[in-house]
């Protein structure tokens, strides 16, 4: 690191330059995409080392995911060099399993306590439902768990719940019960849910005014991005962190003494009301529009130019979000010319639009841009399954980022769950798990009497397998049991060898290995014939080799930090960082992130906004943000796709564009008329599909789109131009008759038989059953199919 402390404010703003400058107890920054919140951030931290105003130690910054935390984390080692180490840069998750993990012996939980997942905490909850005949009251699992996770983001506990809810209705009093029953299982299994990792820090530092002091004295600066979707746990846990040190009795010498305590510690937070998408989790825009009240002597910074984008890409974006009542207007701006004109494009179903997307991607890296580079976003996980289909024929190299992947895959989850029953052996879930898998003959009545040995003998879930003699089962499976506890205690002696010594690097592998290898579990898969279970096998292997990167990332980390590592693989984190392929998303997942060429797909209604938020009270307002995110993240160029018809779920539905369409300017957007159609500029090429589009002025309502308030709306919106269907598959089968009995062939699903006819012209819908892909509905007017 060469740089002076110049070269730390050289190529700043006026108004960056402050945020980074400005020294005093709380400082807000609040501007619009791309406007350097982030990068102020990591300014403002490398200028504080620099000057040496804090040690690395006394810094800890807050980011929203951990691969933001980890390329903050580089940004600020390039910019000061070797001194960034010891910062804590993390999630308010892993800063709080840190946290925890140094404490949790302060309140009866111990070191090796264990991180629950979302999956996790529906399992528990599930089980507590059916044993307290709680569905027969209308409470469902997701209910039940949606529910808790936003009392706990409130930091509201059963007993505050109670105090408040009205006991005499039977729903309420159940829903106290199970929420006790929830967490008094978590505590018994030694084990913390996420939204616990937050709130019960929270409590913890409430409790003991001594152990928050540990903390405040250790972190003098505290700097959170993203701030406007933090809720009120996370907002209460940096209220405690900033307070005063409360025992001022044993002030430290050196450095600390300098520090003036009395002070609680300097607060920078960044964030974008416009882009807070995460109110459904408790998210509180009021924690930025009440800063100032709340940390008093604050300064405010505004910033309004934007680096990120290109000033079309802006314009559809200040275009969209300027319908959100409720907001304080304002401008961003860009000096990058206006750039290219969005681009539009509809296709036939989702593969055409997947299609269409590939090609282009194909197209732009032809040009130069390199995979990395692109990005696609949509709106839920499942529409990913059809790009990936798509991107795998094309051979377009991709990645997906979060949802459901690897981690949550039953054979991972499976192969965890044995370190975990190894790691805490308190955890009965992680131990029921696997309790016979693979088969060993211990059903539910073993399992039974496993738990009521273990009860009356007031032992754990776990201690009680050693007394497999006992348990008033069959030789057999006493033989099972036996075998089970057998490879625990190996594994055991491995991962956390009974003598003390410190384990090896590599111990975690072995132990996974013991464990995989001599509970028959990788036997059982090898012997099947399901040829699932040979990718499996594949993932069980890979999940060694990221043992064996942890051992080599981590030299000193054990069982517990490989655990906790995998617990935390938050929504926008992948294994493999390589640029060399194209990152796919939901919208959620892009937030704080940016790419050369953005792909925003399914732009439909039902889908954006979404169907569920649709109805909600300021569900629509915040799906608009969530769009206003997506256009935000591109700097070149931005796609905007969606179908005409979308298969979900076996059902083929007729989808509509999506109102945010209306809120884009017609000379900002061009729609494509084919893929490859590059040179364009404006006007439509191809008539043949001209004539497929909607009349002027009665354009919308024919296409299904809500109209707008008429003074937001611009004067020539993009649906104006909306072209109707482009594909390449597109036919009109207007006038096809078809009849109960007749066959077809449809161009994806091969070969049917009509069953029956329904609605009426355009809207005509076809009942098919197809020979190999099953009963479908086709919308007959637009379908590829032809009559046999
Ligand atoms: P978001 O709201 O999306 O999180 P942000 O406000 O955090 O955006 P950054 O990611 O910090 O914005 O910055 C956006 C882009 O602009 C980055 O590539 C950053 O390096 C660049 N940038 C920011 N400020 C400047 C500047 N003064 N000069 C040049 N580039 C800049
Ligand atoms: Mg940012």
């Amino acid at each position: 690191p060469s740089g002076s402390a110049d070269e730390l404010l050289e190529g700043l703003n006026p108004q960056q330059l402050e945020a980074v400058t400005h020294r005093g107890p709380a400082l807000l920054i609040v501007a619009g995409a791309g406007s350097g919140k982030t990068r102020v951030l990591t300014h403002r931290i490398a200028s504080l080392l620099r000057n040496r105003e804090a040690w690395p130690s006394q810094i800890l910054a807050i980011t929203f995911t951990n691969k933001a935390a980890g390329e903050m984390r580089e940004r600020v080692e390039q910019l000061v060099g070797d001194s960034a180490k010891g910062m804590w840069i993390s999630t308010f998750h892993s800063a709080c399993v840190r946290i925890l993990r140094r404490e949790a012996d302060q309140f009866g939980f111990t070191k090796a306590f264990t991180i629950y997942d979302s999956g996790d905490s529906r399992a528990l909850i599930k089980r507590l439902v059916k044993d307290n005949e709680a569905d027969a009251l209308g409470l469902t699992p997701a209910a039940v768990q949606s529910k808790i996770s936003k009392l706990k983001n409130e930091l509201a506990d059963a007993d505050s719940y109670a105090r408040d809810a009205n006991m005499n209705d039977p729903v309420e009093r159940m829903f106290t019960t199970l929420f006790r029953e929830y967490q008094r299982n978590l505590q018994k299994a030694n084990a913390f849910d996420f939204d616990d990792l937050i709130a019960q820090t929270v409590y913890l530092f409430r409790a003991f005014p001594q152990v928050a002091d540990v903390y405040r004295k250790r972190f003098r600066h505290i700097l959170v991005d993203e701030y406007q979707d933090t809720n009120h746990a996370q907002y209460a846990l940096i209220h405690e962190l900033t307070r005063p040190v409360t025992s001022s009795d044993d002030v430290g010498g050196g450095m600390l003494a300098l520090m003036d305590e009395a002070e609680g510690a300097s607060l920078t937070v960044v964030g974008d009301s416009d882009q807070s998408i995460y109110a459904f989790r408790g998210a509180d825009i009021r924690n930025i529009s009440e800063f100032e009240r709340d940390f008093p002597g604050a300064k405010v910074v505004l910033l309004e130019q934007n680096y990120r984008s290109t000033q079309n890409i802006l314009t559809a974006a200040n275009s969209v979000i300027r319908n959100n009542f409720d907001r304080k207007d304002k401008k961003l701006w860009s000096d990058q010319g206006d750039g290219e004109k969005v681009i539009g494009f509809t296709g036939y179903s989702q593969h055409d639009e997947a299609q269409f997307v590939a090609d282009e991607i194909e197209s732009l890296r032809r040009k130069g841009t390199h995979y990395g580079d692109m990005a696609v976003f949509y709106r839920t996980n499942s529409q990913s399954r059809a790009l990936e289909e798509i991107f795998i024929r094309s051979a377009v190299p991709y990645k997906i980022m979060g949802g459901t992947k690897f981690y949550e895959r039953q054979e991972i989850k499976d192969a965890l769950a044995y370190l975990v029953s190894v790691a805490n052996p308190a955890d009965e879930m992680a131990l029921r798990r696997i309790i016979n898998k693979p088969r060993r003959g211990i059903g539910d009545v073993t399992v039974e009497n496993i738990s009521s040995f273990a009860e009356r003998h007031e032992m754990s879930f776990r201690d009680a397998l050693a007394h497999y003699e006992h348990l008033g089962v069959g030789p057999k499976i006493q033989g099972s049991i036996a075998q089970l506890h057998k490879v625990l205690l190996e594994a055991q002696e491995i991962l956390l060898p009974s003598n003390g010594e410190i384990p090896a690097p590599t111990s975690v592998a072995e132990g996974l290995q013991v464990l995989l290898n001599k509970s028959g579990y990788m036997d059982a898969l090898r012997a099947s014939r399901d040829p699932q279970d040979e990718a499996r096998i594949e993932n069980l292997d890979e999940l060694v080799a990221v043992t064996r990167e942890f051992a080599r990332n981590n030299p000193e980390g054990t069982i517990l930090d490989f655990l906790t590592e995998v617990a935390l693989v938050a929504d926008s984190d992948d294994l493999d960082d390589e640029s060399g392929s194209v990152s796919l998303m939901t919208l959620h997942t892009a937030k704080g992130l940016e790419f050369d060429s953005v792909f925003l797909t399914g732009v439909e209604e039902d889908l954006i906004p979404h169907r569920i938020s649709a109805g909600e009270p300021g569900g629509p307002q915040e799906e608009r943000r969530l769009f206003y995110v997506g256009i935000t993240r591109a700097r070149k160029r931005l796609y905007l796709s969606l179908a005409m018809t979308r298969a979900q779920f076996g059902e083929v539905t007729v989808a509509m564009p999506s109102r945010f369409l209306q809120e884009i300017p017609a000379d900002i957007l061009h729609w494509r008329q084919s893929p490859g159609d590059v040179n364009s500029r404006g006007g439509t090429q191809s008539r043949a599909l001209n004539a497929r589009r909607p009349r002027q002025g009665s354009g919308s309502d024919q296409w299904g789109v809500k109209p707008l308030a008429p003074s937001l709306k611009p004067k020539s919106t993009a649906m104006d131009k909306f072209p109707g269907l482009v594909t390449n598959k597109v036919r009109d089968n207007g006038d096809l008759e078809l009849a109960p009995g007749d066959r077809i062939r449809h161009d994806d699903f091969g070969e049917g038989r009509v069953d029956a006819v329904t609605g009426e012209g355009a809207k005509r819908i076809a009942h098919v059953r197809f020979d190999a892909a099953g009963p479908k509905k086709l919308l007959i007017k637009i379908a590829p199919i032809e009559k046999l």
